[in-house]
């Protein structure tokens, strides 16, 4: 029997068509725009049914034996239980507060973000807690100060493409489907990464810039279209604010010095400026190529600045404001006392900047366990992330996690975290749950993700989890619904949708028309109304009006200071489409036999360190030193090695977080440089 649902082992979200025997999936398949033949394959959804009936599932769950490393099986009851107990313990001894719940990114926004939020913020405490400091959350924040809400790029429509820092071919299929099909209807693409990456290969322009420079760029193409008066004169005048401050900062970028920090050609660069300004309609895909960078916040609040000057946002085949699902909040945020801060409330803006992100800052937990600042945090739960792994400074993050009193793990596979739990408490996959995900809720049309099959073995999905232990809390009136369908009904209430409608609409239903220029009726989500290339909020909260205001503040790559000690400039990557950061490095049809597990080393660099083809060789960076697998290639220019990421999930010595550093942090995203940082890299004799 085929069933339809959204696929979410990682978070592109595709919708798919499943193939059911009985209770068993059989296949799955991505739904495309495009014909069979050209759609792009995915690794992991072909892989759908070794991931979930892999042996090594966690279908039971387990509690730890006393006094020893090994688990025992518990009964949902028992286990429970016994986390509830735990909840009311660290209470009374030392306040709510002291419990926090990590979001991974496994675990998806949407409902798996509502359901746990509410019920910390019921339970009292504030420290509900994303990724979003190290992953997209941060770039969703520029581009809301910049125009009120992150503006989705409409490759599929568009005459100019730039892919800026992003892979979709590894990561997004059905964007990179987009840009393809664009491309071949004759749309001009740019490409700027420092990687020949295949969506590079396919580019009019590629643009390898030094890793983590790309705020610089995108000021100095700001100048030069400004210079030029490539503009567009009339939106600027009608809808933005803040245009003479900017023109004034961007003074300070002009292309022949920017090119040089960036490792540019200064030709190209305005070459780029002018196509891109010209070319109707075009749209810049940013991506997570500028996360994990200290300047995040400024790079990508420039970047999205040119979508406003150039006048394509808000376009067909611009970069589109979303018309996001009228969902009810449920997250109860405001039935916290006034004096519940959280751990990250040095990041106020972060904190608050949209009405359900909530707290995103990651570090302040390790700060928190180790350090006590701003107060000691005792116990986490974990929902489907693997800090140890995913996090910067990863030595660091283990001591913190080592230290907890309690650690409570909820995942689909035993990880690098849960090893050091008390309790891990095993979760459905995407394809054995019901619920509204990021697809769902964030932009028309909204897609249920449907659960198609029952869970495998003793498993709960999410919500189940977080509803049954909410009752053991004495939560139970506030979590009165008995099924996923019950709550998402609730919530979806003020769309007047609800999940048998949504069902009966499997390739998704839109709530108003697909619509542009929206902002010609109701202006822009901002404090001024208009596009702000200079915010008040920000000035007055001390940091930079308009990006870069002052300059780079810190330095662009981690270790900066240290190059005599560490010459090659290192970046974590890359993302590759057989996993999702650490995961489902158990399943052998994905494994490849550790293929890809490598560290990119340019043939220059190859040769003066006597390096060769599969050689094995030692990295080091101040913070520590991991083993890796040499693969000379020239995706990368000489000088820049790349490092194979998520594989610290598989073997502790490829854990390319025991290279990186977390200190100097971004004041307003909590944002540290991991991304890009200096190493040396010596063949094991
Ligand atoms: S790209 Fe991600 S969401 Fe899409 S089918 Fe593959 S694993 Fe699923």
């Amino acid at each position: 029997m085929k069933k339809d649902t959204v696929c979410r082992l990682c978070s592109a979200c595709c919708p798919v068509i499943v193939e059911v025997s009985g209770e068993r999936l059989v296949s799955a398949r991505r739904k495309s725009f495009l014909p069979e033949k050209k759609r792009m394959p995915c690794a992991k959804l072909n892989a759908a049914t070794d991931i979930i009936y892999s042996p090594k599932r966690l279908t039971t769950p387990l509690m730890r034996k006393k006094r020893s490393t090994d688990f025992r099986k518990a009964s949902w009851d028992e286990v429970l239980d016994w986390v509830a107990k735990r909840f009311h313990r660290h209470k009374r001894e030392s306040g709510a507060h002291s419990i926090a719940w990590l979001r991974g990114m496994a675990a998806d926004w949407g409902a798996p973000w509502d359901y746990p939020n509410r019920l910390m913020n019921l339970f009292g405490s504030p420290n509900t807690i994303g990724n979003g400091s190290i992953c997209f959350v941060a770039r969703d924040m520029a581009h809301s100060f910049v125009y009120g809400s992150m503006a989705f790029p409409e490759p599929k429509n568009s005459k100019c493409i730039i892919v800026w820092g992003k892979n979709d071919g590894n990561t997004a299929l059905a964007a990179a489907e987009g840009i393809l099909h664009a491309r071949e209807h004759g749309a001009r693409l740019i490409v700027i990464d420092p990687i020949e990456t295949n969506i590079a290969r396919k580019a009019d322009i590629r643009l390898p810039i030094r890793p983590g420079h790309d705020g610089l760029l995108a000021m100095a193409m700001i100048r030069e279209i400004i210079a030029n008066d490539l503009y567009d004169e009339g939106f600027v005048a009608q809808y933005t604010t803040g245009f003479e401050r900017l023109k004034e900062v961007a003074e300070n970028f002009p292309v022949d010095a920017v090119a040089e920090k960036v490792g540019l050609d200064a030709h190209a660069i305005r070459e780029v400026a002018r196509i891109y300004a010209t070319t109707k309609p075009a749209c810049i895909i940013d991506g997570n190529g500028l996360d994990m960078h200290r300047n995040v916040f400024d790079t990508t609040r420039a970047v999205a600045m040119l979508n406003a000057l150039t006048g394509n946002l808000d376009k067909m085949g611009g970069n589109v404001l979303p018309q996001p699902i009228p969902v009810r909040n449920i997250q109860e945020r405001g039935e916290l006392s006034e004096e519940a801060l959280p751990i990250t409330r040095d990041y106020p803006l972060f904190n608050d900047f949209s009405e359900t992100w909530g707290n995103q800052v990651q570090g302040c937990v390790v700060d928190s366990i180790l350090d006590g600042e701003p107060y000691p945090v005792k116990m986490v739960v974990v929902q489907s992330g693997n800090p140890l792994v995913a996090m910067a400074n990863s030595v660091r993050v283990r001591r913190a996690f080592e230290k907890l009193d309690t650690l409570v793990v909820i995942d689909m596979f035993m990880t690098e975290t849960a090893r050091l739990a008390d309790a891990i408490l095993p979760a459905a996959s995407c394809f054995e749950k019901t619920q509204l995900n990021r697809a769902s809720i964030r932009n028309n049309p909204i897609i249920l993700q449907n659960e198609v099959i029952p869970p495998v073995g003793d498993s709960w999905p999410d919500w189940k989890i977080i509803f049954e232990l909410a009752g053991k809390l004495g939560l139970a009136k506030a979590f009165p619904w008995r099924s996923a369908e019950e709550a998402v009904d609730y919530q979806l209430e003020p769309a007047g949708v609800d999940v048998e409608r949504l069902r009966r609409n499997p390739n998704g239903l839109r709530i108003e028309p697909p619509s542009y220029e929206k902002y010609r009726k109701r202006g822009f989500k901002t404090p001024s109304g208009k596009v702000e290339f200079h915010s008040e909020t920000l000035e007055k909260s001390g940091f930079s009006g308009v990006p870069f205001q002052t300059g780079e503040t810190g330095d662009l790559v981690g270790f900066a200071n240290r190059k005599e000690d560490y010459p090659l400039l290192a970046i974590s990557g890359s993302r590759d489409i057989r996993f999702t950061n650490s995961q489902f490095r158990v399943v052998p049809s994905l494994l490849r036999n550790l293929s890809g597990c490598v560290v990119d080393i340019h043939p220059e660099d190859a040769r003066k360190g006597d390096i060769r083809n599969d050689d094995f060789v030692k990295i080091e960076t101040p913070m520590g030193e991991i083993e890796m697998s040499v693969k000379i290639s020239t995706v990368l220019r000489p000088g820049i090695v790349r490092i194979a990421w998520g594989w610290g999930e598989y073997d502790q010595r490829f854990n390319l977080n025991n290279l990186t550093g977390d200190d100097g942090k971004s004041p307003i995203t909590g944002t540290a440089t991991s991304r890009s940082f200096m190493c040396r890299v010596t063949k094991i004799p």
